[in-house]
């Protein structure tokens, strides 16, 4: 029988420390379960040296290097001295610098310090006249450890370093002692193994203890491997199984079968009426979605599906089809959008598809119309209220809104159908909230242009099936790609020349801007994530942060960004633009005024529209053909895809404009090069998971939830998640409340906090 009981012993007391201090605190490290849970963030050759050349200024680094030389010398202008050193990989040089009172508390240092010996060097790079280097750093010399035989010291001398997340004061190799300490006194009965001996037997897998040995105390980097090989599994099937466990629980409540009227049906159908009028001819990925999901409708079992499309591809009349199908089975559909500028032409836009079919009760109105009603946070209290009182009624089939849906004042008379739009903007729970509206389950499908590779998807929604639209309508004629370096006032001259040109021919801009106000500090909008934090910032004094320690990428630029505000009397006062009106649309202005930016943009009256990410989802405008981007390296290559799929939506081509100063060769610069090289967005989502952090991609895809992964990569691991999906779904469904593996319900319990679980639920 294992039990938890060492795993949360306090470290101070594990550590044997004095006075019950816990020298690991600072790094959130209280408990031995949490440190032996501290991964090495990488793994030094003992034999290799670090490149030198690849440190950044600000970051805090632990180097392995050579030292070359190191003396003590009084200083010129002040009392005290100075002890200088300058290590080496062999290649690239970094000076050490110690300052003391005098020269003799710098001998000790200096003794250490032998050229020719090799250790290890921690702190934050600086920058003194042009050159890098490390002030105080800690250092651990290699031979200084205690080690009991020469043997132990051989043994020492080949093994990989782990290099542990650590900060100025609690350097690596402390962590390591002390993780050294506390595996030596544990046993497996001390660490329970949530993976089940079968499984792990079918996989090859180590047990739990044995692989935290190796990925602490690897012999050689095939043991670094195996370890979290088999840390990785048990993550991924930890969460497989939470999930596989939440959805047995959600599809245990059955939902409403809204099957398609028949040909016999008492009055005639919207869905057939609507397929009458449409002024297109639906492509052969909307018909072969559609049949999916009416199938889906009819069945008791709530549909979960995720439609995957381009931006453009036409997932609205799919969704439409859809509702009116619940609709003319007598239910309800709901149709949640992030924004109020998309909500409200969702309304406007469903309401013209269905024409007359949407009129229910008005005169000229057909006979089985039903209404499409809008509720957004900002109605008036009397267009609230009838809104209100339609969605209650049931006189509204259908209901568009943002999240004032989500309002506890909004009752549904039989919610059948819940659309979300745009899911990558919307919050799990948002969408969750909405299905509890509904007395069974209601059936959800959940939209998004943004491509979603199969194990993001399994990982984050757990279990949402997936269609696509491939093919985009005919008619459409592109969108080029080109980047602007943002200091080139030529290139800028030329770029508004462009827009010039543009709105001569009778076409529309967007100019897009990070921020609405010059004095602002980059906030999002609407509570967005408009405006991503540089990959990592310089200047945080520990290295705990995620992402590889030596990023060779350039440190982000510190010019500011470029806002609405700002931007718009720039463009009103150039001569390029000279009589060409201009309109402002962002988050902050009142509902009735983005409504009429968006409308005289549309018409024309005003043909630039200097905006905020506002933009960034589903606004159709057919006669836009060009989009400015500023600060273009500031936005995820999906906000950039999305905002660059608002043009040559007509027959005209499109361009789009990104503006940076980001150097080519940084990250950044990869990332709008990627934007140049591709449209196909499956590609671009991909780069851009390459480009990023895990935390991120996850991160985005649960609205700011922190992530519970710590070695699962959801892009590199793929297999290994398939698999232990597969072990996870077999081990729950032969016991459903994981009876016989105590160990994984404990786990499941512990790892997803009470809030993580709830997502999970959602998903
Ligand atoms: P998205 O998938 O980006 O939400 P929309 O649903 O907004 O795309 O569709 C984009 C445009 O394409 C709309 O103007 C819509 O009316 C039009 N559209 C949709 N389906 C077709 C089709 N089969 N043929 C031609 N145009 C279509
Ligand atoms: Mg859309």
């Amino acid at each position: 029988m294992t039990s938890r009981a060492r795993l949360d012993e306090p470290l101070s007391r594990a550590l044997g420390q004095a006075r019950g201090k816990n020298p690991l605190s600072k790094l959130g490290l209280e408990t031995v379960g949490d440190l032996i849970g501290h991964y090495p963030r990488r793994y030094d050759d003992p034999g290799r040296l670090t490149d030198i050349s690849l440190l950044r200024a600000g970051e805090h680094v632990t180097v392995m290097a050579r030292v070359v030389q190191a003396t003590v010398r009084s200083m010129r202008n002040r009392r005290g001295a100075l002890l200088e050193a300058v290590i080496t990989d062999g290649r690239h040089r970094l000076s050490l610098t110690f300052f003391g009172k005098h020269r003799g508390s710098l001998y000790a240092h200096e003794q250490r310090l032998v050229p020719g010996s090799t250790g290890l060097f921690t702190g934050t790079v600086g920058l003194y006249r042009g050159e890098r280097q490390l002030t105080h750093p800690a250092f651990l010399m290699m031979g200084e450890e205690d080690l009991a035989s020469d043997e132990d010291m051989l043994a020492e001398a080949a093994r990989p370093i782990p290099i542990y997340p650590a900060t100025a004061t609690v350097p690596s190799w402390k962590i390591a002692k002390a993780v050294r300490t506390v595996l030596d006194t544990l046993t497996d009965a001390d660490v329970p193994d949530p993976v089940p001996l079968e499984v792990r037997a079918r996989a090859g897998l180590p047990e739990r203890l044995a692989a935290l040995r190796r990925v602490h105390r690897p012999d050689t980097m095939a043991d670094v491997r195996a370890g979290q090989h088999r840390l990785r599994f048990e993550e991924a099937f930890v969460l497989q199984a939470a999930l596989a466990k939440r959805r047995a629980l959600a599809t245990g409540r059955p939902a409403t079968p809204r099957p398609p009227a028949g040909p016999g049906a008492t009055r005639g159908s919207l869905l057939a009426d609507l397929d009458a009028r449409l002024p297109f001819e639906l492509t052969a990925g909307q018909r072969e979605v559609g049949d999916e999901i009416s199938a889906e409708l009819a069945t008791a079992r709530p549909m979960q599906r995720l439609l995957q499309g381009e931006v453009g591809s036409g997932k609205t009349v799919v969704a439409l089809r859809a509702m009116l199908q619940v609709v003319d089975a007598g239910g309800q559909a709901a149709l949640l959008a992030p924004t109020e500028v998309l909500a409200a032409q969702h309304a406007r836009t469903l309401r013209t598809l269905l024409g007359p079919l949407a009129e229910g009760g008005m005169l000229g109105g057909a006979a089985n119309a039903t209404r499409v009603a809008l509720l957004t946070g900002s109605l008036g209290a009397k267009a609230k209220k009838e809104a209100l009182l339609a969605a209650a009624s049931g006189e509204a089939g259908i209901v568009v809104g943002t999240h004032a849906l989500l309002s506890e004042h909004v009752r549904f008379a039989d919610l059948g159908l819940v659309v979300v739009d745009e899911q990558h903007r919307f919050g799990v729970e948002q969408r969750d909230r909405l299905r509890d509206k509904a007395s069974a389950a209601p059936h959800l499908l959940v939209m998004t242009a943004t491509p979603i590779p199969r194990t993001v998807a399994m990982t984050v929604f757990g279990d949402l099936a997936t269609s696509s639209l491939t093919e985009v309508p005919a008619g459409r004629a592109g969108v080029t790609t080109h980047v602007v370096p943002a200091g080139n006032a030529r290139w800028m001259d030329r770029t508004w020349a462009r827009v010039r040109e543009e709105v001569d021919r009778g076409g529309r801009a967007y100019v897009v801007c990070p921020r609405i106000h010059p004095d602002d500090d980059g906030g999002g909008e609407d509570g967005m994530e408009a405006v991503p934090p540089p990959a990592s910032g310089p200047g945080g004094d520990d290295d705990s942060g995620p992402g590889p320690l030596l990023d060779p990428g350039a440190p982000p630029a510190a010019a500011p960004l470029r806002a609405v505000l700002e931007v718009v009397e720039e463009l009103r006062g150039r001569e390029q633009l000279a009589g060409v009106e201009i309109g402002v649309l962002h988050g902050q202005l009142p509902p009735a005024d983005k409504d009429d930016a968006m409308a005289r943009f549309a018409s024309g009256e005003t043909p630039v529209l200097v905006s905020t990410t506002v933009v960034e989802v589903g606004v159709d405008v057919p006669e836009a053909t060009v989009m400015v981007i500023l600060d273009a390296d500031r936005f995820g290559l999906s906000q950039l895809h999305q905002l660059r799929g608002r043009v040559g939506r007509g027959a005209a081509p499109g361009l789009c404009l990104l503006v940076s100063d980001a150097p080519p060769d940084s990250t950044a610069g990869t990332r709008l090069e990627a934007m140049v090289r591709t449209t196909d967005g499956f590609e671009l989502a991909n780069t851009d998971l390459e480009l990023r952090d895990e935390g991120d991609v996850l991160g985005a895809a649960q609205s700011g939830r922190s992530s519970s992964l710590r070695l699962l990569r959801v892009v590199k691991d793929a297999k290994l998640i398939e698999q232990a999906r597969t072990e996870a779904v077999g081990v729950v469904t032969a016991d459903p409340d994981l009876h016989y593996a105590p160990e994984l319900a404990a786990a499941i319990a512990e790892h997803l906090d009470a809030e993580q679980e709830e997502f999970l639920e959602r998903a």
